[in-house]
């Protein structure tokens, strides 16, 4: 520790960084950012930042408003879009309370405790999402909505196009930053672009994924485009998912892979896949956290809506990927509900508790989904057990409602927060009359 931050004290002096932003999220998944001066730094590790609390959402209520935001040296990096004059540092923060508790309602830590729940277990958990988002011309919208910044789709390349050079930006500037990526693609949509990064522990992923959108957002002013990862920006197009594999590691060992067995996958792979699909219905508010995400998950393109795995099977909520033989260690399971808007530190504290709850009481794993399940009747998913997902914000509400797994998992200050501010956002909703409804029947009747 001690070691980290003298090389975090050295780098600030050797690169003549001269500004220090201290990060962290709120429980929505804004990312708040405080910068200070070189010479605050050390004060910092030591004592920590004094902020208000109870002005960043979600996080203490207004009696108890004082926090303190201690930066984590492990994750010093100098930000690239910043240039060589003036160089800007950031750190990710943990906050305290005045008396060095940690915050309980401050997302990391509810991460945190949920992998410290995992670790107790034997288990380390890993991740490596598929973040798609889309290209638009500007943010502003006429009455046909948003305009994206080209026409391509799935895998184009479009010579000279502004996704190439988008793309090619935006992982130059994850790569300098520390976090490595896989594959960058067109996606299907127009506009739409998919940047997957390489697997990492669920923290580090986490914070990698709030680096990730200030990422693309900084690259969309650079080339003056618009960056969204709003989860259905365009109606009749595919939504913007963030598919997440997954997989729980013993020490070195991939705790999903066992040689023979079906698709390769361990006693506890399943049991994780059956805790997951059995508590889908309760961590949807989080994974899927806005009015709109319920029009991606419903809007067909790929997208889940029925409680299902399968073998490769992309219409089913989980899907279970070839493995390359000899390749145990990348076994995993990819959870496909989740959107490109969520935050990430609270719905990787879900989807880790749901499937370890799943390990723990030993859940039986339902038959897997060999059809595409979007193209069945009604009756024929009823027949075969096929639950839906939440059918909207509203839906979802009432299911988290119940949960004594979210409750716990998210502590009762945040478990309160999302009920009420989510609410509160589906009230505003369902009061407001939208272009659809005048468009449709102002004059028909
Ligand atoms: N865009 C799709 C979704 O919303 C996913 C497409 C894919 O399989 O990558 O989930
Ligand atoms: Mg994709
Ligand atoms: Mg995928």
């Amino acid at each position: 520790m001690d070691k980290q931050r003298d090389f975090v004290l050295r780098t600030i002096e050797e690169r003549g960084v001269k500004f220090v932003r201290l990060w962290f999220t709120d429980v929505l998944g804004t990312l708040k950012s405080v910068a200070i001066a070189p010479a605050e730094v050390e004060g910092a590790f030591s004592e920590g930042i004094g902020f208000d609390g109870s002005a960043i959402e979600g996080l203490t209520r207004s009696y108890e408003s004082d926090l303190l935001a201690f930066p984590d040296p492990s994750t010093f990096q100098i930000l690239p879009w910043r240039g060589e004059i003036d160089p800007t540092a950031r750190m990710f923060c943990d906050i305290t309370t005045p008396d060095g508790e940690p915050a309980s309602a401050e997302p990391r830590n509810v991460l945190k405790r949920t992998l410290a729940k995992a670790a107790d277990a034997g288990f380390t958990f890993y991740t490596h999402p598929e973040i798609e988002f889309y290209l638009l011309k500007s943010s502003g919208f006429g009455a046909e909505g948003p305009e994206p910044v080209d026409r391509a789709g799935y895998f184009d390349n479009v010579p000279g196009g502004t996704a190439h050079d988008f793309r090619r930006r935006a992982v130059r500037m994850l790569e300098d930053l520390g976090i490595s990526v896989e594959y960058s693609h067109h996606e299907v949509g127009p506009g739409q672009n998919e940047i997957d990064l390489r697997y990492a522990d669920a923290l580090t992923m986490a914070d990698n994924i709030m680096t990730f959108r200030t990422v693309v957002k900084e690259v969309a002013i650079e080339q003056g485009v618009h960056a969204t990862f709003m989860p259905k920006p365009l109606s009749g197009e595919p939504g913007s998912g963030m598919h997440t594999h997954l997989s729980l590691f013993e020490g070195d060992v991939n705790a999903f892979f066992q040689e023979g067995a079906q698709y390769q996958l361990s006693h506890i792979g399943r049991q994780f896949i059956a805790g997951l699909m059995r508590h889908a219905g309760e961590i949807a508010l989080v994974t899927n956290q806005f009015v709109n995400s319920y029009k991606r998950l419903w809007g067909g393109d790929e997208a889940p809506s029925y409680v299902t795995w399968g073998h490769n099977n992309r219409s089913a909520l989980i899907r279970v990927p070839l493995y390359k033989p000899g390749k145990g260690g990348s076994a995993r399971v990819e959870y496909r509900a989740i959107d490109s808007a969520a935050n990430p530190y609270l719905a990787y504290a879900l989807i880790l508790a749901a499937g370890l709850k799943g390990i723990e009481e030993e859940y039986e794993l339902a038959t897997e989904a060999e059809e595409n399940v979007g193209a069945l009747s009604s009756a024929e998913r009823r027949a075969l057990g096929y639950q839906p997902l939440p059918s909207s914000l509203y839906d979802a509400i009432k299911q988290m409602e119940d949960s004594e797994l979210v409750a716990e998992t998210l502590g009762e200050q945040v478990f309160s927060y999302v009920l009420a501010n989510k609410r509160r956002e589906y009230e505003a909703y369902r009061s407001h009359v939208t272009q659809y409804e005048l468009k449709s029947t102002l004059d028909v009747i």
